[in-house]
């Protein structure tokens, strides 16, 4: 059966480019994370066992900027959404911008930088904010401590859910990710045809079929967006 749309229900997939003008550094830019170092050094699992002091040294610098950083205006907009919508962030970003900001329901597709989890097959999971983790740092279960970040190679976390809140939500905006790494990428086909579809970039290589692109800055774009859609929300509410 189709799935209907739920009228006051907004979905925001976020990525990297929504967190550069909060000084974190995107990806794939000119002066992006993978400009200066080898993903397949730093961010897989290959990496890790063959050099893990420099996995764990690479997040504790990534843990420690990010943790310093402030949210921005596009990050605040989001959040004041929740005044008259139901708002869903799905973001593929590690950092806890979103939640710093405001934002209540916010699904980290690929991690958190703020938690680090054992290497255990059940890893346990414990919250460490801006603390770095050391090599020869054990969980309770006796294994290394590892950052909670989704390396290539790994799961992305909580597709399904994700998935099931693009395809009900009546508007959905996609800020800051070039859609390039796979399946979080993907989630943008499981907006409804009747969505109100909105894609937020510097640059775009493909604009998915249906969505409105709006290039430029997040702190520009997003914030014009969310007043007009809060404006909507109150002009039809009883
Ligand atoms: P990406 O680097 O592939 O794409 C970034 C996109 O943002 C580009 O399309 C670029 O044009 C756009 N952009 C850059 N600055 C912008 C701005 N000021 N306003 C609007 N758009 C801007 O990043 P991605 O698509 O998020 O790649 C996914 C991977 O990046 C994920 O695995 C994620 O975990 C990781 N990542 C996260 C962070 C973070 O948490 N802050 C930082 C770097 C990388």
């Amino acid at each position: 059966m189709p799935t209907a749309v739920q009228a006051n229900k907004i979905v925001v997939l976020s990525g990297s480019g929504l967190s550069a003008e909060s000084g974190l550094p995107t990806f794939r830019d000119s002066n992006g994370l993978w400009n200066q170092y080898a993903w397949h050094e730093v961010a897989s699992p290959e990496g890790w066992r063959a050099r893990p002091e420099a996995v764990l040294a690479f997040y504790n610098e990534r843990r420690h900027k990010a943790w310093h950083a402030q949210p921005n205006a596009a990050h605040a907009a989001i959040a004041a959404l929740e005044a008259a919508y139901e708002v869903i962030v799905i973001t593929q970003n590690v950092d806890a911008l979103h939640e710093r900001a405001g934002s209540t329901q916010v699904i980290h597709l690929h991690g958190e930088l703020a938690y680090a989890r054992s290497t255990a097959a059940q890893p346990k999971r414990y919250r460490i904010d801006d603390a770095p983790i050391a090599l020869g740092q054990l969980a309770d279960d006796g294994t290394q401590l590892r950052p909670d970040i989704v390396w290539f190679g790994e799961q992305t976390q909580y597709m399904d859910e994700a998935r099931a809140h693009v395809a009900d939500a009546a508007k959905v905006l996609v800020v800051g990710t070039s859609l390039s790494v796979h399946p979080a990428a993907s989630l943008v086909w499981a907006a409804h045809a009747t969505a109100e579809k909105v894609l937020v970039s510097l640059e775009m290589d493909s604009v998915p079929d249906g969505f409105d692109f709006q290039r430029g800055k997040a702190t520009e774009r997003v914030p014009a967006l969310t007043q007009a859609w809060l404006a909507q929300a109150a002009a039809t509410s009883p």
